[in-house]
């Protein structure tokens, strides 16, 4: 709204001066001064003339008040278009990083339709904070706050000519008009490099990552609208495959994502019905031949009897959160079938990364453990080498809570992941899986070979068990005993199993050979 409309003002003024000087035209030509005149003389005795000159002080009275009543409304009416501007500003804008948000990505591209320029080609990038949300929970709103403005503001300084948006929560969205693909390739690469830095927030660092999905419009979308959903698209993908480096869009990613949305649907409910259990795959002891435990592993059994892999709705379970949920379900059954094992055969279970953003994890593991029954010196908990990528820190602090109830921990998929030996040293495990990778070759691989012996070595030399995985033939498992490696586990021994097939399992004793390294029968 404004005050003074630039026409209706000047007419209001013409139309004024107008009436004034007709009226002073009139007035001269009625001869009113000189009548005027012979009035106030005439009716001096109620003093005429004073009470004119008073009603001329109140008119200038008048006119001085209303014009300063007049600037006050001005003023006024200036404020509540600020405030109103300011309302405007922060609906469209995340007061935390002031980058604009959902609504002012909307605004723009309404602006870009509005300038002609929403025809123009353009290249958008989604870019997703991994590891954010756990530094979150763990440290608090205050900490992930300060890493979320920290990272907006390297995010500004890579993307200066460009629009930069917070989608919300952990994810930003860039956009450009006429960029060059390799220019943006280049700045994704920049973006993932910048992210990943460390963050120091009162003498300590936290470390996060990203990923990155980018669209062209009009290649990958219809419209500009459309840009958002197609890198959103490509973003999943980035993570699904955890690829570091930034992901295109292709109409087969559209495919992947909606394959993805449906999976996910599907999984929820199998988790009701009671579709998703452990399955149980036997450790064996190779010098003894005996069953020492059971790893559990996931099955996802349909109703027409297939079985979706572990592969495929583990890592969709860590995307969608559901891995918590999941992971209680397949918990508290483990317990209660490892209740009806033998006291010196362990359960084994799997730990993703993802759990450890539930400060509570261990908490609830230990509370499951209580209420079914099973000794916590009777749990192994794996964990894979990933979670180093955390907060090295935040790890031990979360496992010692399940060590110090006695639970073992296992380090999972050794020599596949990120692990380095002062991890290593400072983590404490009780065993080291080493990974079926080097297992299925180091028979016929002289460095593999070399690289088992050492693996084994230091597992020893740490004090902790050492088990190979993946054993198939009884060659391997020969000579890894021979190598010193106490345990084994592969489908030479058995497969994953349901538990009443566990039980029967339990009696069997496989050939393998003594320590004193006579040939295995
Ligand atoms: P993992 O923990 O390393 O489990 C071992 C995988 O190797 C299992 O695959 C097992 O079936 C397979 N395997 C065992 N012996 C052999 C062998 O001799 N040859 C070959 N080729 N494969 C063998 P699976 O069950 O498909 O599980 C894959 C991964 O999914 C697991 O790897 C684990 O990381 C994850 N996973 C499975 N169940 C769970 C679960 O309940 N929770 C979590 N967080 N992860 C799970
Ligand atoms: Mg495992
Ligand atoms: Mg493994």
């Amino acid at each position: 709204m404004r005050l003074f409309r630039g026409g209706r003002a000047t007419r209001d003024a013409a139309a004024l001066i107008f009436i004034g000087v007709s009226l002073f035209a009139l007035c001269e030509w009625l001869n009113f001064y000189d009548h005027l005149k012979v009035f106030l003389e005439q009716y001096e005795f109620v003093q005429a003339d004073e009470l004119l000159v008073t009603l001329t002080i109140v008119g200038v009275l008048g006119f001085v008040f209303g014009y300063r009543r007049l600037r006050d409304l001005r003023a006024e009416v200036a404020h509540r278009m600020r405030a109103e501007r300011d309302v405007s500003w922060i609906a469209a804008h995340d007061p935390l990083t002031r980058l604009p948000n959902r609504i002012g990505l909307k605004q723009q591209v309404e602006r870009l339709r509005e300038d002609g320029k929403a025809g123009k080609p353009h290249m958008a990038m989604v870019i997703d904070i991994q590891g954010f949300k756990s530094i979150n929970d763990i440290y608090g709103n205050e900490i992930g706050d300060e890493i979320l403005a920290v990272i907006a503001d390297r995010l500004r300084d890579i993307f200066i000519g460009s629009y930069l948006f917070r989608l919300g929560g952990d994810q930003f969205y860039a956009a450009q008009e006429n960029a060059v693909i390799r220019d943006w390739e280049k700045l994704a690469r920049r973006a993932i490099k910048q992210v990943s830095e460390p963050i120091e927030i009162n003498d300590r660092y936290y470390e996060v990552s990203a990923y990155i999905g980018m669209a062209r419009y009009p290649d990958d979308a219809a419209n500009i609208k459309y840009l958002l959903r197609c890198a959103l698209s490509a973003v999943s993908a980035a993570k699904r495959e955890q690829s570091g480096e930034p992901k295109w869009f292709d109409t087969a990613i559209d495919e992947a994502t909606a394959k993805y949305a449906e999976l996910d649907k599907q999984l929820r409910a199998a988790l009701k019905s009671g579709e998703v259990r452990p399955y149980y795959q036997p450790m064996i002891d190779l010098t003894s031949g005996r069953i020492v435990g059971f790893e559990a592993l996931a099955r996802w059994r349909r109703p027409d009897g297939s079985f979706v892999s572990p592969g495929e709705f583990i890592p969709l379970a860590e995307e969608t959160g559901l891995i918590g949920e999941l992971s209680a379900i397949l918990f508290d059954r483990a317990c209660r079938d490892a209740t009806k094992w033998p006291r010196g055969v362990r359960l084994s279970f799997n730990v993703s990364p993802a759990q450890f953003n539930d400060r509570n994890f261990g908490r609830k593991m230990l509370e499951t453990l209580a209420s079914t029954g099973l000794s916590p010196s009777q749990l192994e908990v794996e964990i894979t080498e990933s979670m180093f990528v955390k907060d090295v820190q935040l790890v031990a602090v979360l496992l010692d809570e399940l060590r110090e109830a006695g639970v073992h921990i296992a380090i999972d998929d050794f020599g596949t992941g990120y692990s380095s030996l002062s991890q290593l040293s400072r983590l404490r495990f009780d065993k080291l899986k080493i990974d079926r990778s080097f297992v299925s070759s180091f028979l016929d691989d002289a460095r593999q070979a070399m690289i088992v012996r050492a693996m084994i070595g230091l597992g020893r030399g740490l004090g902790m068990k050492t088990i190979a995985e993946g054993i198939e033939e009884s060659s391997q498992a020969e000579t890894l005993q021979l190598l010193g490696c106490h345990q084994g586990q592969g489908f030479l021994f058995s497969r994953a199993v349901p538990a009443e097939q566990a039980l029967e399992l339990m009696q069997t004793t496989w050939p393998v050979r003594s320590a004193d390294k006579t040939a295995i029968n």
